[in-house]
């Protein structure tokens, strides 16, 4: 069996040199009691405007399994991994992506291993707890699973792109058209068997994390609308119950009326207020189902994936 371990890599001079010293140590253990066969590292440099590619250059000189993949600009962490998994889809048996600051335990490579030889096709790196995270990150980060979970995503708790896939895995997955990638969702929404393994997560070895706020916030917004065309829908909801708002002011203003309690001119003013407001937004949400339609139409997602058949039997 040969596993690629690809491992996208965007201005990580710092970190190369440990990364590749120990990935290749877990290879060459794992070769050495049977796991696998061959284990190679693909580095998918991602633009990096430091000097990456040329260690990388020089890391594959003098280590027999480093192999690069130099992209021509930044395409970011989600694309970077997909370029390096198109490939591995092809020449591996098994890839584990892992990124390359050494914050996710190589020590979980062998456990993913021993998964896929019982027949598992993915497995999931699944991080034990979040000590090393700032307080904003681990908040933001579960509330992120939960509204993801919550729209009806099917995406594993706590499990970043560490992770192993089978070459049928991999197959299924570079047959995915699109180009908005949310990689965890996908590979979750296979169905193919999987298992978890779990690990501590350290700090980054090295250097400065690549995922400002910004970029985390941006890749947070294209997992849920890559995911989900839930909020369209929550629009039609919020135009109806403004509409029953408006509803409910008509019954209010007849009370009072009734009453004489009523301020002339309030109630026609609050009742079309809720009344229009809830028609534009019951208005917005049916085009938005439409919108929602079209945008599931043009991924042109694979329909299914056959896990298993039983062939009939031949006849002699
Ligand atoms: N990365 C990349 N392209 C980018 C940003 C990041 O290939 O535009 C890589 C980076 O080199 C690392 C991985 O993606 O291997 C995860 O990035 P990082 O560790 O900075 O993210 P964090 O762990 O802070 O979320
Ligand atoms: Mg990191």
């Amino acid at each position: 069996m040969k596993l690629v371990i690809v491992v996208p890599c965007y201005n990580e001079e710092e970190v190369l040199s440990e990364t590749t010293s120990r990935l290749s140590a877990v290879i060459q253990r794992m070769v050495e009691e049977g796991r696998i066969t061959e284990g190679q590292i693909l580095y998918v440099d991602d633009g990096s405007r430091d000097k990456t590619w040329s260690l990388v250059e020089s890391l594959s000189t003098a280590y027999a399994c480093v192999s690069g993949l130099k992209l021509a600009h930044n395409v970011g962490h989600q694309q970077a991994l997909w370029a390096g998994l198109e490939w591995a889809a092809v020449h591996a048996d098994a890839a584990v992506s892992i990124d390359a600051d050494l914050q996710d335990d190589v020590e979980a490579i062998p456990l993913m291993v021993d998964y896929f030889n019982k027949g598992i096709d993915i497995v999931f790196g699944v991080r034990k707890e979040r000590k090393t995270d700032t307080f904003f990150k681990k908040h933001t980060a579960q509330a992120f699973y939960r509204l993801i979970r919550g729209l009806g995503g099917d995406i594993v708790y706590n499990h970043a792109d560490f992770r192993l896939m089978s070459k049928r895995t991999l197959q299924a997955l570079v047959s995915f058209p699109e180009r908005n990638l949310f990689l965890r969702g996908m590979v979750s929404s296979l169905g193919y068997p999987s298992a978890i393994v779990y690990y501590n997560r350290s700090p980054r070895f090295a250097g400065e994390s690549k995922y400002p706020f910004s970029k985390m916030l941006s890749f947070a917004l294209d997992g849920i609308t890559s995911f989900s065309v839930r909020p369209l829908r929550y629009i039609t909801y919020l135009g109806l119950v403004f509409i029953l708002i408006a509803l409910l002011a008509i019954v209010y203003g007849i009370c009072s009326f009734v009453e004489g309690t009523a301020i002339p001119g309030w109630t026609s003013l609050l009742v079309s207020l809720w009344f229009i407001g809830g028609a534009i937004l019951l208005a917005c949400g049916i085009i938005g189902e439409y919108v929602g339609k079209i945008y599931k139409e043009v991924k042109r997602r694979p329909r299914y994936f056959v896990e298993k058949t039983i062939l009939p039997k031949e006849k002699n």
